[in-house]
């Protein structure tokens, strides 16, 4: 069951409060925001502490004020009402231990007792017949006797999910139809031995209860969505639309890191960059300049990267030099916004491949450029 495509559209940017904003994380929560209102629809902020091991003192508030500052308005979130609260995961404890719960007396879902020890071994030998897998489900032969035999000794156990192995099917709306043999895949730990819920629980009954009909995040959590789909079916709970956005990256296809260059959306506001001018940049992060400049040529190209020393050769002035570049999904990323956005994509080339700013109408079709600049670093800055 999938949700209808315009039937009470909400989306959600979910950032941990595990760091600063990065400018990918600026751009999923800018896709979120033009997906929305163009479908008259609603975004939230939730923040997902779940891990609370990796939380960094400050880190929610430093999210709240760079949207602030990107002018990237939500419509409820931590610092705002809305009938779908509190939305901070740490703070929803109740909502999961119902669902967990739920799961366990229907019997899709069980507890596992095995140790550390015993998983780490049992993940080694797996690894030794190149298989993927990491648990045997030795647990779910366990009596229910047997089960409240140890639950009395306060033994220590984790709430798996019982996988089925039928294929999962998924309709991205960036990626397409896509097929997961589901043979693969583990029984998934919902609940940690600490009883908390982790990433993948949290995440699939908060995007139900608070009416997610949208999903839009890195492509990183692909692999993952199986498993998520997997959960919505165990909980009855209609599934979302899904789109995967394709990640930044280093020029090499490397992770986007510190090490290549700027990332994290604070240092461009202390170096003096509008708003605008790095949303714009970030927009522009879904379309491949360099294929199409190729195509107006007549050239062929298998790159799929577009770098900054491209971007910056080109008619559109920009100033940027950072380093760093864009695998080529863009026609379907570029589609979808055009499709939801007031503006987009203004100019198409004779072949139909998407360029200019993918961005609303309004004020992003501006020329980046930074308000001032102080400084002549790895990032190029400006050449006014
Ligand atoms: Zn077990």
């Amino acid at each position: 069951m999938t949700r209808n495509l315009l039937s009470s559209v909400r989306l959600r940017f979910a950032p941990s409060p595990t760091g600063h904003l990065h400018l990918g994380g600026l751009r999923t929560a800018l896709f979120n925001h033009l997906l929305a209102r163009k479908l008259d629809g609603k975004w939230i902020l939730r923040i997902e502490d779940t891990d609370q091991s990796r939380l960094v003192p400050g880190a929610i508030q430093s999210i709240i004020k760079t949207l602030q500052w990107a002018k990237l308005d939500y419509d409820e979130g931590p610092d705002l009402s809305g009938q779908f609260g509190p939305y901070i995961q740490s703070q929803r404890q109740a909502i999961y231990e119902a669902h967990r719960d739920r799961l366990l007396e229907t019997k899709q879902a069980y507890r596992c007792f095995c140790s550390a020890e015993r998983l780490d071994q049992m993940r080694q030998e797996f690894r030794r017949q190149g298989s993927h897998l990491t648990y045997d489900r030795k647990c779910l032969q366990m009596s229910d006797a047997e089960q409240a035999r140890r639950l009395s000794e306060g033994a220590s156990h984790v709430v798996r999910l019982r996988n089925s192995d039928a294929p999962v099917s998924l309709n991205d709306l960036v990626y397409g139809q896509l097929t997961f043999l589901n043979n693969t895949q583990d029984d998934a730990i919902l609940i940690k031995a600490d009883g908390t819920p982790t990433y993948h629980f949290a995440n699939v009954v908060d995007d139900h209860h608070m009416r997610i009909s949208h999903v839009l995040r890195g492509e990183e959590w692909l692999s993952s969505t199986p498993k998520h789909i997997l959960l919505y079916q165990a909980l009855g709970f209609p599934v979302p639309q899904f789109a995967h956005l394709p990640l930044l990256v280093n020029a090499d296809g490397s992770k986007l890191s510190k090490r290549s260059g700027d990332v994290r959306v604070e240092e461009y506001i202390t170096k003096g960059y509008e708003p605008e001018a790095l949303l714009n940049f970030v927009a522009l992060m879904g379309m491949n300049h360099s294929r199409h400049q190729a195509l107006e040529k007549n050239e062929t190209t298998t790159s799929d990267l577009m770098t900054m020393e491209q971007m910056t050769s080109m008619s559109f002035r920009w100033i940027w030099s950072v380093n760093i570049a864009q695998p080529c999904r863009s026609q379907s990323l570029c589609t979808l916004i055009n499709s939801t956005s007031a503006g987009a994509c203004s100019r198409r080339s004779r072949n139909g491949f998407v360029h200019g700013s993918c961005a609303p109408a309004h004020s992003w079709s501006r020329i980046a450029r930074p308000a001032r600049c102080r400084t002549n670093t790895s990032i190029g800055c400006c050449s006014q």
